[in-house]
């Protein structure tokens, strides 16, 4: 289990950047009520808000936010709210946001809940150790472990925000942001600009608000994964149907859930490529195929060997993360979720961190006297958020490491595991129970 908890270091990477990012400049359309109208410069608490980025993070944080009153636009660059690839892991520290947010009812009927975390070699298929989700674990955290499927949870998201007034608007390709004469504003690649008492960025790992923030790049770990689902029916190499099962082994792993009532089987696929360690200057695209999952998965047990046969083989996703980055926030702006904290998904966190961030950002902004302090809140926002979300970047690669580790390594880590009782949460408790419940 994810018991690597490294100290959270010294935050680096952040440097001035320029008060805007591209530079397309445009004609302004201003949210109802918005600059000349009664919030922004009054004392009034609810406040006008865009967000960029409509994910999971984009999606949560309008919603916390709506919910408080705040009138919220979320300007999304695709044609339509959705999300790429299959299905995702709740754990307690998300749910517990999602049950004060109304939803959490919504994603325990479209999700599972799972029995166990479990571990198994992917060479010899041996069990290796398990995480129990069951009554003490849920009584513990206070919220259930869920997995379902991505598009339901962004369904859900959308509903509620649609639900609370949240103004969504697809086809919004934000390319400039910036904070000015008491607003920020976003401008639009169509041509149209927005502005609001603050702009949320969660336009993902690829932010083009982050470079308000830093110069830095996302940095490549020569790791890919694959994704798919099967019918239920269909898997007949399966493992357990109401567990999360990860095999691991020397420079991969394998993870399997069930979605949708048990229905179809989600599965993840995620290798080292030889190819990019090979020459790391190659492009995304050129490292990673299909040839090189099928020879890395060779050496597995029968049960994984066959279960890759039903991963999506026309895409693959290079895992990438970024360095951990102090500052957040610049006046009316602030990053959330992978925008200001991808990582690596071995803790199956990404999104669980973009969902505690939205609470976090909600909380400041409700106890934020109005727009005159936004940029106190959002700087709190980020001083309670920073250190945390850069503890689960940093034990995010430590905890593949150890999952891909080899020889001796990999022999003592089994050891280890074997020895650790299920109902063990000593090592769960830094993520699951909240930055603010640490001591459990
Ligand atoms: C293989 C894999 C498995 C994972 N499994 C899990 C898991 O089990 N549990 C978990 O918690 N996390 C998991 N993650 C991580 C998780 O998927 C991400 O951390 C999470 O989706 C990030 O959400 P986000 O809203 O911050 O960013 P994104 O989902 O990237 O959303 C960003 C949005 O911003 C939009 N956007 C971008 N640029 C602009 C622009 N200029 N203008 C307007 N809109 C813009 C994009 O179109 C997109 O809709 C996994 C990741 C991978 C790769």
């Amino acid at each position: 289990m994810p018991g690597c908890g490294q100290r959270p270091g010294s935050l680096d990477g952040q440097q001035d950047g320029a008060g805007r990012v591209l530079g397309l400049v445009a004609h302004v359309s201003l949210i109802p009520g918005g600059r000349d109208g009664l919030t922004l410069g009054s004392w009034e608490a609810n406040m006008d808000i865009l967000v960029v980025g409509g994910g999971i993070g984009g999606l949560t944080a309008a919603l916390a936010l709506a919910r408080d009153g705040h009138r919220v636009r979320v300007l999304e660059k695709a044609v339509r709210f959705a999300e790429l690839g299959a299905g995702l892991q709740l754990a307690p520290n998300a749910t517990r946001v999602l049950e004060r947010l109304g939803v959490l009812g919504h994603v325990l009927e479209a999700g599972v809940r799972p029995r166990r975390l479990l571990l198994r070699s992917a060479l010899a298929a041996a069990e290796l150790t398990a995480l129990d989700l069951g009554e003490p674990f849920t009584s513990r955290y206070r919220a259930p472990y869920v997995v379902l499927h991505r598009s339901d949870l962004l369904a859900i998201l959308h509903d509620a925000c649609q639900a609370s007034g949240v103004v969504l608007c697809p086809r919004k390709d934000v390319q400039a942001v910036t904070d000015d004469a008491g607003a920020a504003t976003a401008e639009c690649a169509d041509g149209t600009s927005y502005q609001a008492a603050a702009v949320i960025a969660a336009d993902g790992l690829h932010s083009g608000v982050r470079r308000l923030f830093t110069g830095d790049q996302p940095v490549c770990s020569g790791f890919v994964a694959y994704r798919g689902t099967a019918r239920i029916d269909e898997v007949t190499a399966r493992s357990e149907l109401d567990e999360v099962v990860a095999w691991i082994g020397p420079d991969l792993h394998f993870v399997q859930y069930p979605l949708r009532a048990g229905e179809i089987y989600n599965q993840v696929a995620v290798f080292r490529s030889q190819r990019y360690a090979a020459d790391p200057g190659l492009d995304d695209g050129q490292w990673g195929g299909p040839d090189e999952l099928d020879e890395a998965f060779q050496a597995c047990c029968p049960q994984v060997r066959e279960a890759t046969g039903f991963l999506w083989r026309d895409r693959w996703w290079p895992m990438y993360d970024r360095e951990p980055l102090a500052g957040w926030t610049r006046g009316r702006i602030a990053l959330l979720g992978d925008a200001a904290h991808p990582m690596l998904q071995y803790l199956a966190q990404g999104a669980c961190q973009a969902i505690e961030d939205a609470d976090a950002l909600a909380r400041v902004l409700a106890a934020c006297p109005g727009p005159h302090l936004i940029g106190k809140a959002l700087a709190e926002y980020a001083q309670t958020r920073a250190p945390h979300a850069a503890r689960v970047q940093r034990t995010a690669r430590v905890w593949g490491d150890i999952w891909h580790v080899s020889g001796v390594g990999a022999l003592l880590r089994d050891e280890l595991f074997r020895r650790r009782p299920a109902d063990d949460y000593s090592y769960t408790d830094w993520l699951y129970a909240g930055p603010r419940t640490h001591a459990l």
